[in-house]
């Protein structure tokens, strides 16, 4: 019997991989990229050539995630870019309906715990990333991201040490805390290097849940969770389903 599974785990540019069942892959198959940036914003990548990827690699479910301004990271805003987006999302959910298509925005969120405006709000968004885009030290973070978390609506905390200069436990369980009791996911993000590896266990004791994201700009880089499939398996890290 063959069996094709996606496989972030076994391969440098995560393509589908093909084994006997005998000799399946011990890494657990993510089957989700939640972080795909597309020329929307800042990434070289389209709409059809991020789903047309996706598609390749066999996977089921991406967001596609872009910065609208004034968050860092965008070269555009407004209602009319975003309505132009979401017109393009829907033309390729008739042409793909193997593949779920979330539409997503990754949010600034401020040094006083509030988040970048986006035209039309986060409501029309089915997934929002909110991360902190300054370089901030243990306790500015803290107080940033459990004002958000408590006040705005984020699913995801995007690369959540990426801009983190100094990290203390003490602030890293106000975080999770916060994360747990408002249902909002650590991202393990593919972009930024991990550090700080005992927040993530402490978050999964406090009932955080993980998700993944490539954060990708280029086309290639989409589904290139090898480093995070392993991390979450290594410490036992809960996924969320989005
Ligand atoms: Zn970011
Ligand atoms: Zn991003």
């Amino acid at each position: 019997m063959r069996i094709e599974i996606p496989c972030g785990g076994c391969e440098e540019t995560g393509a589908v991989i093909s084994k006997t069942d005998s000799l399946l892959c011990k890494m657990p198959a993510v089957r989700y990229d939640y972080h795909i940036h597309s020329s929307f914003s800042d990434s070289s990548a389209s709409i059809r050539d991020i789903v047309e990827q996706s598609v390749k690699l066999r996977l089921e479910t991406i967001a596609i995630i872009d910065h609208f301004w004034p968050s860092i990271g965008s070269t555009r805003g407004g209602a009319g870019l975003i309505k132009e987006r979401r017109e393009s999302i829907e033309t390729m959910r008739e042409e793909y309906p193997q593949i779920r298509i979330l539409e997503g925005a990754e949010v600034d969120i401020n040094s006083d715990g509030s988040m970048a405006p986006v035209a039309g709000g986060l409501d029309q968004f089915d997934i929002v990333i909110g991360s902190v885009h300054w370089g901030s030290d243990s306790r500015h973070w803290a107080s940033a991201v459990t004002g958000a978390a408590d006040r705005e609506r984020f699913e995801i905390l995007g690369h959540w040490n990426g801009f983190l200069s100094s990290y203390r436990h003490e602030h890293g369980i106000m975080v999770a805390e916060a994360l747990a009791r408002n249902e909002i996911a650590v991202e393990l993000n593919a972009r930024y290097e991990i550090r700080y590896e005992n927040f993530l266990t402490m978050a999964k004791d406090k009932g955080c849940k993980f998700t993944m994201g490539s954060d990708s700009h280029h086309v290639l880089e989409i589904g290139r969770l090898k480093d995070q499939i392993q991390l979450a398996d290594a410490l036992e890290l809960p996924l969320a389903e989005i």
